[in-house]
């Protein structure tokens, strides 16, 4: 049958991100649905197809395998492809749904699932994992969070407890406006605070309500995998700034007058992986060069209050004149992730814009958590909780370095942070990182691969370990493990092999 007369008015988009099989697999489907192509019909053979639409003979054999799996049509050896019988009586059941058909496109980031395997895989009670950057749950202040729901859950205003705004719950805003206050020139009102789900939530909503396909966006390499992970999504083009010893400003100058970047997403302090801290001069430099070029800054700060030594300089936020700065924080590494409260401070237009995009997702975080958080902060509990695990922290810090001195020798190198969660080291033998994990995962000992953070370049001699997570004596087991899986490399001398890293689970 000539079905070219039902598709005479119909155009395919060529500039659509959808992909042209799919745009004509809905036309067909349509025709399908509403009988113009009633049961039976013949469809024409690929090549025909093909034609019909102006596309290649591949769009049209994707076309029809995605209308076969679908069930809408059906194609008889010998014979040729037929709209199938679609009524309900005649639908198999038993057809499983195809889901991945039924998605919409998902620009897929070459790290994904990474973050989602590295917060979710489990440890087994052998297995030592030094890859998650996450608090030890000794240290939750669970019992101060359980004294304080007792003491005031039978004063609490339950009007609290149903719907709030979306930008959060306004005690907290004003606790948390204050804390800022403290620190930054330009002042800080609750209008200027939003209370997230978590930072990452930050980013996301960053990403939705500033970038489009095509745009360009900087970041410092390597990075946080779960921003570059969102920049993937929202399909934008990723320029990177290597870690020299000091900051690249040429680099980045070239890239703002070339490229116009909508933001700089950086971790100034203690960065993830790599736990550097941009210095005072260098804050206040990138200050000025973003003023000049009118270029957000988006600061992601989860770790500036553990540090080890002198308290880290001021945050950009804190320095910034200019209102150009996004400042994200959160509580997941300083009290526990669980908590799921973060907080963006801006000024008031993007925090209103903000409040927009994030009623589409949560209407807002969770009350519970937030009326919680903000006794604790009221109570002063957050100073207390963080000298001791600053006091702890610190001596994981050295039991690791240590450790990895003692077993490892002239195999690994690293720098020791001053702050954070984590060692950012460099293998200095023939082995690479992924092939490494590979092996130290059978000897109960998990890491990192450095390759996660970045976008541009693969570096396939770095890795990332968290002391944060373990005890000493774990952590000293963790890299005796190691060391030992190291010292089983220096007796082969094997080749370079290919890592699997974005595809296959890594712990
Ligand atoms: N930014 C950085 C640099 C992080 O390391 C993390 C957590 N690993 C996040 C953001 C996300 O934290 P949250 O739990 O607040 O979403």
């Amino acid at each position: 049958m000539d079905i070219s007369k039902h598709f005479l008015q119909s155009q395919l988009d060529h500039k659509s991100s959808k992909s042209l099989y799919l745009q004509i697999q809905e036309l067909i489907t349509a025709k399908i649905m509403n009988h113009s192509l009633p049961p039976g019909t013949k469809l024409p053979p690929e090549r025909e197809l093909a034609s019909l639409f102006s596309v290649s003979r591949t769009t049209a054999i994707n076309t029809y395998r995605q209308l076969e799996q679908q069930g809408l049509i059906q194609t008889k050896v010998g014979s040729g492809t037929y709209v199938a019988d679609h009524s309900p009586n005649a639908l198999n059941t038993s057809l499983p749904m195809p889901w991945h058909q039924l998605f919409s496109p998902y620009p897929q980031s070459p790290v994904s699932s990474i973050l989602r395997e590295l917060v979710s895989t489990p440890t087994s009670e052998y297995n030592i994992s030094l890859a998650a950057g996450m608090p030890d749950p000794k240290f939750y202040p669970f019992d101060v969070f359980s004294n304080l729901f007792q003491k005031n859950s039978s004063s609490i205003d339950l009007n609290d407890l149903g719907h709030i705004s979306t930008e959060g719950y306004a005690p907290l805003r004003q606790t948390i406006a204050a804390l800022h206050c403290n620190k930054t020139t330009m002042p800080t009102t609750p209008d200027n605070v939003s209370i997230l789900s978590g930072s990452q939530q930050g980013l996301y909503l960053l990403s939705k309500i500033f970038l489009q396909p095509g745009d360009c966006v900087v970041v410092q390499s390597p990075t946080y995998i779960g921003a570059v992970q969102v920049f993937h999504n929202a399909g934008v083009r990723i320029l990177t700034l290597p870690a020299n010893s000091s900051f690249p400003f040429s680099l980045l100058e070239d890239y703002l007058i070339r490229y116009r970047p909508k933001l700089f997403y950086i971790v100034p302090t203690f960065q993830n992986p790599n736990g550097r801290v941009l210095p005072l001069s260098e804050r206040q430099e990138l200050l000025r060069l973003a003023a000049r070029h009118q270029l957000i800054i988006v600061e992601d700060d989860p770790y500036s209050e553990l540090y080890y030594n002198e308290p880290p300089p001021p945050s950009l936020k804190a320095l910034d004149n200019h209102d150009g700065v996004i400042y994200l924080g959160t509580f997941s590494k300083t009290l526990f992730p669980g908590l799921r409260i973060g907080w963006m401070v801006a000024a008031t237009p993007v925090i209103n814009r903000i409040a927009l995009e994030k009623q589409y997702v949560d209407l807002h975080s969770s009350n519970l958590s937030q009326w919680l958080l903000h006794l604790f902060l009221q109570e002063e509990a957050l100073q207390t909780h963080l000298v001791n695990v600053r006091k702890e922290y610190k001596k994981r810090r050295d039991a690791m370095a240590n450790s990895i001195r003692r077993h490892c020798g002239a195999n690994l190198d690293f720098s020791l942070p001053s702050g954070g969660f984590y060692l950012w080291c460099k293998l200095q033998t023939e082995v690479t990182s992924p092939v490494l994990l590979h092996e130290a995962t059978k000897n109960g000992v998990s890491f990192v691969p450095g390759e996660a953070f970045y976008t541009d370049q693969s570096n396939l001699k770095e890795l990332r370990l968290c002391f944060a997570t373990h005890s000493e004596d774990k952590l000293e087991e963790g890299i005796k493990r190691l060391a030992k899986t190291l010292s089983s490399f220096d007796q082969q001398h094997p080749g370079p092999i290919k890592s699997n890293f974005a595809t296959r689970p890594m712990i």
